[in-house]
């Protein structure tokens, strides 16, 4: 086995990729997966509307035709990666009542309700001013954990910013990092290995190693592998990469999940 499955992808049903279900299904078969997750967004009352949300009657059609479709051959899952913001969370929990998702991602795309993409959320604020509030916008999002399953890149927050260096360093946050790390722990949620970060620009993943390394120390085991692909080439991007630093960081499991509920399958 190769690679075993992408847990973070989008179609067209999210704002920002024109990838269609069928074309993401037939690459990740070529890629020989054993499963693949769509999480496309929904991001209720985001800066930019595209991401508010998915025509579900439309979406539940084309998925379950394609994962009938292609059932010999690869197990399709529904996902879905929802932005968190406090006020829209009665939203986000009669979204999740309505719908049988197999895996929900959390992620705090928008902080203190400013956006991180058009540099709102930074204005006047120093680097480690802004990655602290954004961390502290994301404890507020894990107190239920019920509602998701894994918390979503979680240093986004140094995609964005017009810092000089961007950098964002465990040790002067470690105190509120680790908090959130051990709350997901505690809760049995975990978090996700996103690769996006070297398509960024980044020289790392999200999260970064360290901080990776310290989910381990703490007693952290749920974790998933996604790409973040918006288009079927970079579906599994650089997971040979996360393969490896997951193994030298002590994991010797990832998860897989349906009907939200966790499996542990050995690191390909
Ligand atoms: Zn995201
Ligand atoms: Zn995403």
């Amino acid at each position: 086995m190769r690679y075993f499955a992408d847990y973070h992808t989008h179609t067209n049903f999210s704002g920002d990729s024109e990838a269609p279900m069928e074309l993401m299904v037939k690459r990740a078969i070529e890629l020989g997966l054993s499963e693949l997750v769509f999480t496309d967004h929904v991001d209720y009352d985001y800066a930019d509307p595209v991401f508010e949300n998915i025509d579900f009657d439309d979406y539940l059609k084309h998925y379950h035709s394609v994962k009938e479709k292609y059932r010999r051959d690869i197990k399709v899952l529904m996902g879905v990666e929802i932005g968190f913001q406090p006020h829209v969370e009665p939203r986000i929990e009669q979204l999740l009542s309505r719908l049988n998702f197999d895996f929900v991602i959390y992620s705090t795309h928008m902080a203190d309700q400013l956006d991180f993409y058009t540099g709102a959320f930074f204005d006047g604020k120093e680097r480690n001013t802004a990655y602290q509030r954004y961390f502290e916008n994301v404890i507020q999002s894990i107190n239920k954990p019920a509602n998701f399953n894994v918390y979503g890149h979680l240093d986004f927050i140094v995609r964005y910013g017009d810092y000089d260096s961007k950098v964002l360093s465990y040790l002067e946050h470690a105190e509120i990092i680790d908090k959130i790390l051990q709350t997901l722990i505690y809760n049995g949620c975990g978090i996700e290995i996103n690769t996006s970060g070297y398509r960024y620009g980044l020289s790392h993943m999200h999260p970064q190693e360290d901080i990776i390394r310290r989910y381990k120390k703490l007693g952290g085991e749920i974790i998933t592998v996604g790409s973040d692909a918006h288009r079927p080439g970079d579906l599994c991007a650089d997971f040979n990469d996360a393969y490896t630093l997951l193994r030298e960081a002590g994991f010797k499991y990832i998860n897989a999940y349906e009907q939200r509920k966790p499996r542990f399958v050995k690191i390909p």
